[in-house]
């Protein structure tokens, strides 16, 4: 079983996907958590490229491709393997931020970012994605006090939240929306409630 956690930087995917993998993994089902881009050794250091701001402002496609290149990596040495030996695989991101982000968020063709990734997945996709929605004003506050500040342009982060929203029309049965400013523990409790019932 494949679940990926979605949604625009400071809405809890990573705090969302560690407590679940706690809670699954109390409940005796083998878990493996991974994150993108990471979650390899090639991935986590193209990862420490893609997050550095020396090299902000790459063209979108060599983002997308590069973010794809990752995905290719991660999905052939981490979600396959552990999906098929029965694990229940957590992801803290997956396809859906590609299109989210390098497709409305920097406008790149969809149709062409769905291709690429089907290719770099081999058209591997989620069971369940767990999409936390927020306005970026207040999910970028809670980021401002981290370590990452945000440089994107003004109503980048909305275009990504909008575009994440369309997905869902495109294809609900997929996905849970929950409302990312929800406390934290109400939050969890939800998440493991929906995942119990299909997992
Ligand atoms: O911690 P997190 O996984 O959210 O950080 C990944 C970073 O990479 C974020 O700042 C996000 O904006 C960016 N990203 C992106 N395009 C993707 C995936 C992530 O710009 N497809
Ligand atoms: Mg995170």
């Amino acid at each position: 079983f494949f679940i990926v956690f979605e949604g625009i930087d400071g809405a809890g995917k990573t705090t969302q996907a560690r407590l679940l993998a706690e809670a699954l993994i109390r409940r005796g089902y083998p878990v493996v958590l991974t994150r993108e881009p990471g979650g390899t050794p090639l991935g986590e250091k193209m990862r420490n490229l893609l997050l550095d701001p020396a090299l902000s402002g790459l063209s979108p496609l060599a983002e997308a491709l590069f973010y794809a290149g990752a995905r290719a990596e991660l999905v052939a040495s981490i979600i396959r393997p552990a999906l098929a030996r029965g694990r229940v695989v957590i992801s803290d991101r997956y396809v859906d931020s590609s299109l989210a982000y390098q497709g409305y968020g920097r406008h790149l063709d969809l149709s062409e970012l769905k291709k690429i990734n089907a290719l770099a997945t081999g058209g591997l996709t989620a069971d369940l994605t767990v999409l936390l929605d927020m306005p970026p004003a207040a999910a970028l506050a809670r980021l401002a006090g981290r370590d990452r500040i945000e440089r994107e342009e003004p109503g980048f982060f909305d275009r990504v939240r909008r575009g994440y929203l369309q997905l869902v029309r495109q294809e609900p049965g997929r996905y849970l929306v929950l409302d990312g400013c929800l406390d934290c523990s109400e939050l969890h409790r939800r998440i493991l409630k929906a995942v119990e019932e299909r997992i």
